[in-house]
This record gives structure tokens, C-alpha cells and sequence, in this order.
């Protein structure tokens, strides 16, 4: 979208050591091309080593998940706060994973970007449809809701950032069509601002990223899998 910066962020999930995330994330620094801002989303306990090696470079470091809470007797979770203080600026919310693995729902992940924002974090939210949905011709739809009931107020003005990632295609290696791409991403458009980034995220890779990039209203990407190898990261990178 003219006058919108793309953003390519790399969720790297539950994979790796310590050690493999500094390697990684120094490849990425090191490579890291102009012209596109770069955000890296390790797991929690690699963040702060991760994001302390990040400090004044040109790649971002975000969370994958946090709490709604700013603190409390809540075992295993991580506040926005605690986010922002090692380091991260970022963090993704809603992910599929997350919803279909902890049951998230629209108004948990609105109150989870509520903390974000009050943080000082910028959220990503994550919404897409099953392919159940998607045969039954509702992507539209539940898209539509996803957006509805998971962005808070204030999100468009905290510069909130929202991922289309069709479940279905989520470390599959199938991709929606351009057209269908293209569809998603217009009514995003309409239910957020003209300057709200919009990313595409479900089985990117090199060979496809140059198209998903230049369809309307694509402003970057969300990658999963590409996301651990360096060089095919750099490369989705490239093509925005
Ligand atoms: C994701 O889970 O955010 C994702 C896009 O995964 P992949 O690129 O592996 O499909």
C-alpha cells in the first residue's frame, strides 16, 4: 500500500536452542536488506538474549503471545510488561495455534492487545478462517468477526498491525489464490485505516513471496516456517 513501510516478521514458534536463536538472529541482522522493517518473534525464554543482541540494530524483536494482566498469580504466562522490558516492541496475539491450543477467543485476544498497547507494545493480531469456513464460502465473514471482536479500541491509532493467515494454510504449503488473497485483504482494509499494515501469512516462502507482496493492500508478511532459515527469510524480505 503506497506510503506504508512493509514489515516481513519471522514467528519462530516453539523451535530451537538458545544458541540456534543467536545464530539466527545474527544471520538475519547481518542480511537484514533496506527499505523493509524486519521483526523476529523468538520463543519467551530466548527473547531477552535475542532482543538484548538487537539493541540499535534494524530488526525488531516481538513476543508470540502474552497476558492480559500487567502481573499475577497466573503460572506459565508473561505479561506485556515483562515483554517491553527485555527488549521486544512487538507481539503477535491471536494466532491460530493459540486459539485452537488454549481456546483463545476474540475477547480474550482484545484484552490481551488492550495490555499490549498499554505497554507500549504493538500488537499483531492474527485472524483467518478453517477451511471448513472456506468451503462453505464464509472466509469473508469470519474474518470479518475475527476483526470485529478482537481489535480493541485504540488499536488503529496505536499503529495495531493485523495478520490474514488462512488455518488451512498454515505449514501446509498451500496458499489461498491471489484473487483470494486480494479478497480478505480489501475488506481488512475497510474495517481497519489506510494506514494500518496488512499481513499475509500462511506458507510464504521465497518462490511465492514477490506475488503475495504486490497484491493491494498486502503490506507484508507473518512467516512461520521460512522464518528459521536465514536465507529464505532474507529472501521473502527481498521481495517486499
Ligand atoms: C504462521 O504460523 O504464522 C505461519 C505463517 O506459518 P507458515 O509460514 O509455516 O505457514
Amino acid at each position: 500500500t503506497p506510503g506504508i513501510r512493509p514489515l516481513i516478521a519471522g514467528n519462530w514458534k516453539m523451535h530451537g536452542t538458545l544458541r540456534d536463536a543467536a545464530a539466527l538472529a545474527e544471520a538475519v541482522r547481518a542480511g537484514a536488506p533496506a527499505g523493509v522493517d524486519l521483526l523476529i518473534c523468538p520463543p519467551f525464554v530466548h527473547l531477552h538474549v535475542v532482543a538484548a543482541a538487537m539493541l540499535g540494530q534494524p530488526v525488531a524483536v516481538g513476543g508470540q503471545d502474552c497476558h492480559a494482566a500487567a502481573k499475577g498469580a497466573h503460572t506459565g504466562d508473561v505479561a506485556a510488561v515483562m515483554l517491553r522490558d527485555v527488549g521486544a516492541t512487538h507481539v503477535i496475539l491471536g494466532h491460530s495455534e493459540r486459539r485452537a491450543d488454549h481456546g483463545e477467543t476474540d475477547a480474550g485476544v482484545r484484552a490481551k492487545a488492550e495490555a499490549a498497547i498499554g505497554a507500549g507494545l504493538t500488537p499483531i493480531i492474527c485472524v483467518g478462517e478453517t477451511l471448513a469456513q472456506r468451503e462453505a464460502g464464509e472466509a469473508e465473514a469470519v474474518v470479518a468477526a475475527q476483526v470485529k471482536g478482537s481489535l480493541p479500541e485504540g488499536f488503529l491509532a496505536a499503529g495495531g498491525v493485523v495478520a490474514y493467515e488462512p488455518v488451512w494454510a498454515i505449514g501446509t504449503g498451500r496458499t489461498p489464490t491471489e484473487a483470494d488473497i486480494a479478497a480478505i485483504h480489501a475488506v481488512l482494509r475497510g474495517l481497519t485505516s489506510p494506514a494500518t499494515r496488512l499481513l499475509y501469512g500462511g506458507s510464504v516462502k521465497p518462490a511465492n513471496a514477490k506475488a503475495i507482496l504486490g497484491l493491494p493492500h498486502v503490506d507484508g508478511a507473518l512467516v512461520g516456517g521460512a522464518s528459521l532459515v536465514a536465507a529464505d527469510f532474507l529472501a521473502i524480505a527481498g521481495a517486499a
